[in-house]
């Protein structure tokens, strides 16, 4: 199981620098803001593919107080993103009344987002630390079969479907396959059950109890 030296660490750096600076954006732009829901505890999943990247991420409503305007919190939070050293842009998500601006700061991979509503009092923080790998990509093993024609139980035969694997012999128990646009895709075979869906993950299958068509399968053909 290989971790990538020091990652974990770095990753849990990064995290830590994002909480402090949303934590200070949040506290002077929408005082009274519930800073226990900036969730930072673990990271998650930016990215399944292999080897699957991790990062740590944070959305947040806040309320912007009834005395300063959108234009007013939206420069405020551009100048403390600014001295703080971080890049930023502004634009516009919509026009007319109902429209938000939409402020970007960046530094290194890191970004922190803020939506400002003119139409409405809700501020939304949003902030990300880069996906990094923590682990090196690791070859799948394929499961040893739960069934061989030597450990077949007396008056069983070897399930058709996984031939004695018992696990799902298209995802190989994973539950899911690599897929190409996203990573992974759940398996289509066992439907995330991990186990062959005919024998139940058992690998044989009682003779006795086999439907006629299932005896079909053990036909020799000719
Ligand atoms: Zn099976
Ligand atoms: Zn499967």
């Amino acid at each position: 199981m290989g971790d990538i030296p020091g990652a974990r660490e770095e990753l849990d750096r990064l995290g830590r620098a994002l909480r402090a600076r949303m934590v200070e954006l949040i506290t002077d732009l929408t005082p009274g803001a519930d800073l226990g829901l900036l969730f930072l505890d673990e990271p998650t999943v930016a990215d399944w593919h292999e080897p699957l990247r991790h990062h740590y991420s944070a959305l947040l409503r806040g309320e912007r107080p009834a005395s300063v305007g959108a234009a007013d919190i939206t420069s405020r939070a551009a100048a403390l993103l600014d001295s703080a050293g971080w890049q930023v842009t502004t634009s516009q998500d919509g026009d007319g009344p109902r429209r938000w601006s939409v402020l970007t700061g960046r530094r290194g991979d890191s970004s922190i987002e803020i939506r400002v509503g003119h139409h409405m009092s809700a501020v939304m923080f949003s902030g990300q630390t880069p996906a990094l790998a923590l682990r090196a990509p690791e070859e799948f093993t394929w499961p040893e079969p739960r069934c061989t024609p030597e450990t077949l139980t007396p008056g069983y035969l070897l399930c058709y479907e996984c031939d004695g694997l018992g696990a799902c012999p298209e995802c190989g128990g994973r539950g899911w396959v690599p897929d190409q646009v996203h990573g992974r895709a759940d398996c289509r075979a066992c439907r995330r059950q991990r186990v062959c869906v005919i024998c139940r993950g058992a690998g044989q299958l009682a003779a006795s109890l086999l439907s006629p068509y299932q005896r079909g399968y053990y036909r020799r053909p000719g």
